[in-house]
């Protein structure tokens, strides 16, 4: 499905059932013998989604439609996220993910290894040196980055800055190989998104703006369901429009705004949570920037109720691997500091909100 929503706005109603509506896997006969094929294969350790049992080419297919094309994302998944994908079911489920885990030999790995899979980590420029030198280099592909502070903080700005320096060949910060453009998938949910910022951003770094513009793929979403759907299009289309910075502006509003009015904080966090493990998925399934931005007011958030209870903030800053918090100062002038990483020092910068974008002070 071509991802024609990305570009138009659509209603909620009826964008939602478009995305969601999948045909139920019917596997024809042959396909039918070739997974069972797939399941009798010989003992040899799978290398591929396709050899793992209980996967055949059109459970493969099914599969990665749905973000788990990699034997790594099947391994971590549930059952019941596996068991949901077609007509799968849960047995199957259970032995795939059984097999993704023995391929895997899933528990310890020596830390070389680890060292091996970082070093395929980029770093996306910001627009301000003082920023970049803060992050270690820029902000991390393959894992997700949380932009919270209050409103006018510059947590749209910044987000907008990512999706133009993504677009900058390597060697200028960027992720552009020289051979194919970059991507960029803007959830939007605030309808903050304006393509002018992006003119005046591209133009600085002497971007051509038309190009810079098309590859920004905007869902403009109108409730929590359509921003899940439009999270999964992400990952099922990630690895075909080489899709490698993904942007939730802002994440948890329309869960918040809607939890006001029905369901329970309980249905709310667990589809929050799901929603994040998406966007988890697609930072490491396609080593994706995944940057979503989190609006704290300055007064104690009532909303979340009991504030010793589980708060939407807390799932959001446990999946975050890197949390950064903005606040204003003075003018155009934006304090970040680093509130949580796995490995930068809580510290803190001041960057400058310009007509060309975040710079330095
Ligand atoms: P948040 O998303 O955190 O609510 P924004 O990222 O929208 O905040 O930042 C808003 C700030 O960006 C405002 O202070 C505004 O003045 C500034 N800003 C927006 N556009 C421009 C521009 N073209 N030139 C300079 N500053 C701008
Ligand atoms: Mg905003």
């Amino acid at each position: 499905m071509a991802s024609k929503h990305a570009s138009k706005v659509v209603s909620a109603e009826e964008a939602v059932p478009e995305l969601i509506e999948d045909p139920v896997l019917v596997k024809s006969e042959q396909e039918a013998k070739a997974d069972a094929k797939a399941d009798a294969k010989s003992n040899d350790t799978p290398t591929s989604v396709e050899e793992l049992a209980g996967v055949g080419p059109a459970t493969a297919k099914k599969l990665a439609e749905n973000g788990y094309a990699t034997i790594m994302a099947l391994a971590t998944a549930s059952v019941a996220e596996i068991a949901n994908i077609g007509s799968i079911g849960e047995k199957t489920a259970q032995k795939i993910i059984e097999s993704a885990r023995g391929a895997l030999n899933l528990s310890f790995e020596t830390a070389d290894i680890v060292n091996t899979r970082r070093k395929a980590m980029s770093r996306v420029t910001t627009g301000s040196n003082e920023l970049n030198k803060l992050l270690g280099g820029g902000m991390e592909t393959g894992s997700m980055t949380e932009l919270y502070g209050e409103f006018r903080s510059g947590k749209t700005q910044l987000a907008h800055q990512l999706c133009v320096c993504a677009q900058l060949p390597i060697e200028k910060g960027g992720l552009y190989d020289g051979k194919n453009p970059v991507t960029v998938a803007y959830i939007d949910t605030e309808g903050t998104f304006r393509p002018e910022r992006i003119i005046a951003m591209a133009q600085r770094f002497e971007l051509d703006p038309e190009a810079t513009l098309k590859n920004i793929q905007v869902g403009r979403a109108y409730n929590s369901d359509h921003q899940m759907c439009l999270a999964d299009k992400v990952l099922q289309t990630a690895q075909e429009k080489n899709i490698r910075v993904l942007i939730v502006d802002s994440l948890v509003s329309h869960f918040r705004a809607e939890f006001m009015g029905r369901g329970t904080l309980a249905n709310r966090q667990q589809k929050l949570n799901q929603h994040l493990h998406a966007l988890l998925r697609a930072a490491e399934m396609n080593n994706m920037l995944v940057i979503v931005t989190n609006q704290v007011q300055a007064k104690p958030d009532v909303f979340f109720g009991d504030p010793n209870q589980a708060s939407g903030g807390n799932i959001v800053a446990h999946a975050s691997q890197t949390r950064l918090k903005l606040r204003k100062s003075k003018g155009p002038l934006r304090v970040v500091q680093v509130v949580d990483s796995p490995l930068l020092p809580e510290s803190e910068c001041v960057f400058s909100i310009t007509e060309a974008g975040i710079a330095d002070e």
